[in-house]
């Protein structure tokens, strides 16, 4: 199975307080209107990637102990998506963390149950902000003890 990936980094920003590697999935189809990362509209915009590369990419990062999965709409490769989870909670050493343009309810239970945070919503500029998340819309969700709270 392969997915179409834009890049694969470190990030300091995208979950408060860890270090993460982000893997930015190429192809969105949410569209939000004032959508700052146009670029990676299209899936043409990413590189094919294995399950297995992306992975060991991650498995391989020195330092993070989070992996943060953004884009683009990484939901819009759910089987791709599904399936690097998986492996890595095999592996049971890091944290998954999703950015997803949609909400927390049409997620897929088999998905959601090996996260731990998930920031839900379309981004919409009318309702910008300076803080964390980017628009006032966009949910927060937490796992706390086996249940989750936003
Ligand atoms: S979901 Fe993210 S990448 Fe997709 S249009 Fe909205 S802000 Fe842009």
């Amino acid at each position: 199975m392969q997915g179409s990936i834009a890049r694969i980094c470190t990030s300091f920003i995208d979950v408060p307080g860890k270090i993460a590697v982000a893997i930015y999935f190429a192809g969105c189809s949410v569209r939000c209107s004032g959508c700052q990362n146009k670029a990676l509209w299209e899936a043409s915009s990413g590189t094919k990637m294995t399950v297995d590369d992306i992975v060991e990419k991650i498995i391989q990062h020195p330092l993070a102990d989070t992996v943060v999965f953004l884009g683009g709409e990484p939901t819009d490769q759910m089987d791709v998506l599904i399936a690097v989870c998986e492996k890595i909670t095999q592996e049971g050493s890091k944290e998954l963390i999703l950015y997803t343009g949609r909400e927390f309810e049409v997620l897929p239970e088999t998905l959601i149950s090996m996260l731990t945070m998930i920031v839900c919503g379309p981004y919409r500029s009318e309702l910008g902000r300076q803080g964390w998340p980017a628009s006032s819309n966009q949910r927060v969700f937490i796992r706390k003890e086996g249940s989750w709270q936003c």
